[in-house]
């Protein structure tokens, strides 16, 4: 049950959904967008979140665009698995696949996922790796951004702004990813991790820390690779700093054994 009000709004285009943000916070209510709301939802009958307000963000004009041709274009509100079913989007789909089970992934927006308060984030591991782009929505309209200079433990968006598409060119990578968890798949991972290995080595994990993890070599080896992300391990209630760093460990040997020998 959840034990308060909340105004529910519907938005029909970007200005209109950032203008009411505005002016609803400026009268100092508390307020949210609302995407597939399994996050907000949950946090709402839990007590750990209020609002005063909701702002349903799923019908903006593009936020559901899907495209997928030189450039793939995702809109921010697409669910999980209306990516997953479309032709063409192997490397993030095989991610997807992997986030909570089919009925939840009917409601999950790969938006929700990246901006959500949870620490795994785990659609943002291809997509990092991708090199993606981001479009938004704010104080100055809309502006396409690299996610790498946005993505710093979390999407570093200004209050309001909205993640309206994800844009990244669909070329082939060489890439592997090995992902751990407590018992059965469906559940949070304890490690995840996702390597891109051809003209640019780089290395995403989730799980590992409070925080979504990227980094990008040059000539490490893979030892030096190990260490630079030795000192970032955390414990949790899934698993120990030891453990996840041994998993960790085992991924990248795995990973970039497998890649040499194809
Ligand atoms: C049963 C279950 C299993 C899960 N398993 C996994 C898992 O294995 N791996 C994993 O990574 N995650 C997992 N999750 C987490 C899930 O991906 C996040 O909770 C995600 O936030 C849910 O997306 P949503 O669309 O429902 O978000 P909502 O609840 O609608 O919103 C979450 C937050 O994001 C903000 N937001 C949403 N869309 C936008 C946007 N376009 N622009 C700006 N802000 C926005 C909202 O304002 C809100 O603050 C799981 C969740 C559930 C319920």
């Amino acid at each position: 049950m959840i034990n308060f009000d909340f105004d529910y709004y519907k938005a029909s285009d970007l200005k209109s959904a950032y203008d009411l943000y505005k002016d609803l916070t400026g009268k100092g209510k508390k307020v949210f967008y609302y995407a597939g709301g399994t996050e907000l939802i949950t946090s709402f009958r839990k007590g750990t979140i209020k609002a005063d307000a909701l702002i349903d963000i799923k019908d903006i004009e593009g936020i559901k665009t899907i495209r997928c041709e030189e450039e793939v274009v995702l809109g921010g509100c697409l669910t999980l698995n209306e990516i997953i079913e479309t032709h063409n989007i192997d490397i993030l789909k095989e991610v997807l696949i992997h986030i909570g089970d089919h009925t939840v992934r009917n409601a999950i927006t790969i938006g929700g996922n990246i901006c959500g308060r949870l620490p795994y984030k785990e659609a943002i591991l291809p997509l990092l790796a991708l090199d993606a782009d981001i479009v938004t929505y704010g104080e100055q309209g809309l502006r396409e951004v690299k996610l790498r200079d946005l993505f710093d433990k979390r999407l570093k968006l200004s209050p309001g702004e909205i993640l309206y598409q994800i844009k990244y060119l669909n070329k082939r990578i060489t890439y592997g990813m090995k992902r751990y968890t407590e018992t059965t798949s469906v559940d949070y991972p304890i490690v995840h991790v996702f390597v891109r290995n051809d003209s640019e080595k780089s290395v995403a994990v989730s799980g590992y820390c409070s925080y979504p993890l990227f980094k990008v070599f040059s000539n490490e080896s893979l030892e030096g690779i190990k260490g630079d992300f030795e000192s970032f391990g955390k414990d949790d209630k899934r698993a120990s700093k030891a453990y996840k760093k041994h998993l960790f460990e085992e991924a990248l040997d795995s990973i970039f054994r497998e890649m040499e020998d194809k």
